[in-house]
């Protein structure tokens, strides 16, 4: 955190350093699927060697999930031509506000504006053949979207699961799921809040995300039950998706 001198923002522990959430699922031979473009999605992509984005998905349209969208800039250079990009309406609206030189349709020198191709998630779909199952949740009184992809389910951003969501991640092998800090807030599932959600999903493995600078990575993870950890940036899981 900006400012900070607390432990965790001390830590020479590399688990400890943390940019804005966000997942890249690498489908061989299928797709390149990038969930949310935060401010830090430069860093991230360059961290990672990312040279491929064949799609984006969209969780919601906070700041942190969406300010880096312009970066598609060079993955349309790299690729030669638009990338898909998949959202709710509500994420939409405020794409279009936020990013209205994007959309306003004025042709500019230099022709610097990324090239963007936009889909309304409605309900399930297959991206270059992998199924993407979007899951109702809520970010406060904000409607926001998991991703469910065959046994993997991204719940970022959330403090409740609509009761819809609760049969479309059932049976889920690896879940990633909000746990803020220990105290409670309005939007976001606390460590507790989020233990109490996995022990009803009952994944294999369950991975806490959207972490502040009051959990450290080591001294959280030694408390938490076995099979839940916190996540990292960097972490890389192998998963099986759904694909034809
Ligand atoms: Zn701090
Ligand atoms: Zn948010
Ligand atoms: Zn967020």
């Amino acid at each position: 955190m900006i400012g900070c001198t607390c432990a965790v923002c001390r830590s020479t522990d590399p688990r400890d350093k943390r940019l804005r959430p966000s997942i890249y699922l690498d489908v061989p031979t299928h797709a390149k699927l990038l969930v949310d473009t935060g401010p830090d999605f430069r860093q991230q992509a360059l961290t990672h060697e990312l040279t491929r984005v064949d799609a984006v998905l969209f969780t919601h349209g906070h700041a942190d999930h969406i300010l880096g969208l312009d970066e598609l800039r060079r993955f349309n250079m790299m690729q030669g031509g638009p990338i898909p990009c998949y959202a709710n309406r509500l994420t939409w609206d405020t794409l279009r506000q936020t990013f209205s030189y994007i959309f306003d349709g004025v042709p500019r020198l230099g022709g610097g504006v990324p090239q963007i191709e936009p889909h309304d998630i409605t309900g399930p779909f297959r991206l270059a053949g992998v199924r993407v199952v979007p899951v109702p949740l809520w970010h406060g009184r904000m409607p926001v979207l998991g991703f469910r992809f065959g046994s993997v389910a991204y719940l970022t951003d959330c403090n409740r699961l609509d009761d819809a969501a609760w049969e479309i991640v059932e049976g889920v092998d690896t879940l990633v799921i909000d746990a803020l800090r220990d105290r409670p807030h309005s939007t976001h599932f606390s460590v507790q809040e989020a233990l109490e959600v996995i022990a009803r999903i009952k994944p294999r493995r369950a991975y806490t995300t959207h972490t502040t600078h009051e959990l450290g990575h080591a001294a959280t993870c030694a408390r938490l039950p076995a099979g839940v950890e916190l996540a990292y940036d960097g972490l890389v899981l192998d998963v099986s998706v759904d694909v034809e």
